[in-house]
């Protein structure tokens, strides 16, 4: 059988947790969108798959463009240097609801699980609900990958002071500022320039309204379902899709309506109950790694995207 090493840090993770006797997840109150909270609908049936929206997250956010990128396949997937990407989907049958493209990028958790994994307070909620990421705060210990249910950050590899990457809604490149004003234009890259406005940003009740117009209006056109409203407690990045083309088939994995933060935050809580030594760890580790960032930083070396 084959076992990926982020499914054995998965496996590995649950067995401390059994051993020490933590099956229960903590209980947590479900949370809601901030009043001012922005986000981004995606609507499958308007996508073409031209990949604009790639190329321009690219740009947006000084990524290197991928070794690789010479087919029209390439980049596979998100990585350090991919913060989008669209992917195709044939079911092989005649008929357009056969196929469709999916754009996928971090989903911007209404309750993130990768903050409630991150010891370090790297991966944070803003005030409109966007999850940002601070490189300087991150030591590769890569809990906010195990615990994104989207497998959304990405670890930077081939970095000497590795961290992890991931969309924050252009925050960091695009002249954005943490209550939301974006670029010149008012939004991301990638809604700036989709050629159909299959990717739309705005505010997230606007978002969620229009989602649900467009099924009520088509419903021969859309499956009867909006991705992201309930999903782990709800995510600002909304998702439609073609009639007879399940979420699922796009890689959007089937999951309930209870966060996933309850179970990393319980697991912490278990494991390193009464344990000093961690957060030493932590600690003596965080150090040398704000240490290192900042000789680089005077160096003048890049060390993040
Ligand atoms: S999709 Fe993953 S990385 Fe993005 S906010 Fe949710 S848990 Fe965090
Ligand atoms: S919001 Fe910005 S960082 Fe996120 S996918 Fe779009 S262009 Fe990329
Ligand atoms: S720019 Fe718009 S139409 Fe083109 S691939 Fe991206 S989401 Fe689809």
């Amino acid at each position: 059988m084959n076992i990926s090493r982020r499914g054995a840090l998965k496996v590995a993770a649950f067995g401390a947790a059994t051993a020490a006797g933590a099956r229960k997840a903590e209980a947590r109150e479900k949370k809601t969108a901030p009043p001012d909270a922005t986000g981004m609908l995606y609507d499958a049936t308007l996508c073409i798959g031209c990949k604009a929206c790639v190329a321009a997250c690219r740009d947006a956010n000084d990524l290197e463009l991928e070794k690789s990128s010479t087919l029209y396949d390439d980049p596979v997937d998100l990585s350090a240097n991919t913060c989008n990407i669209i992917k195709l989907y044939d079911g092989g049958g005649d008929g357009e609801a056969q196929v469709s493209f999916v754009k996928q990028q971090c989903m911007h958790c209404i309750d993130p699980a990768c903050a409630a994994a991150c010891m370090m307070g790297s991966f944070q909620k803003r005030q409109n609900g966007i999850v940002t990421w601070k490189p300087e705060r991150c030591i590769g210990c890569r809990y906010c990958q195990v615990a994104c249910p989207f497998n959304i950050p990405k670890f930077e590899w081939d970095s000497p002071i590795p961290a992890m990457v991931k969309c924050q809604m252009c925050l960091a490149k695009a002249g954005t500022t943490e209550e939301g004003q974006l670029n010149e234009v008012g939004q991301p890259a990638c809604t700036e320039v989709c050629p159909r406005e299959a990717v739309i940003y705005g505010p997230y009740e606007e978002l969620k309204a229009e989602a649900l117009r467009r099924i009520a209006e088509n419903p021969d056109r859309y499956e009867d379902h909006v991705y992201g409203l309930e999903e782990v407690g709800g995510t600002q990045v909304l998702y439609l899709t073609s009639k007879g083309v399940p979420f699922s088939k796009l890689g959007l994995p089937e999951l309930g309506p209870e966060p996933v933060p309850a179970l990393p935050v319980g697991l912490q809580h278990t494991i390193y109950k009464g344990f000093i030594a961690p957060i030493a760890v932590y600690g003596i580790v965080a150090g040398l790694v704000w240490r290192t960032r900042r000789k680089s930083d005077a160096a003048g070396e890049e060390v993040g995207a």
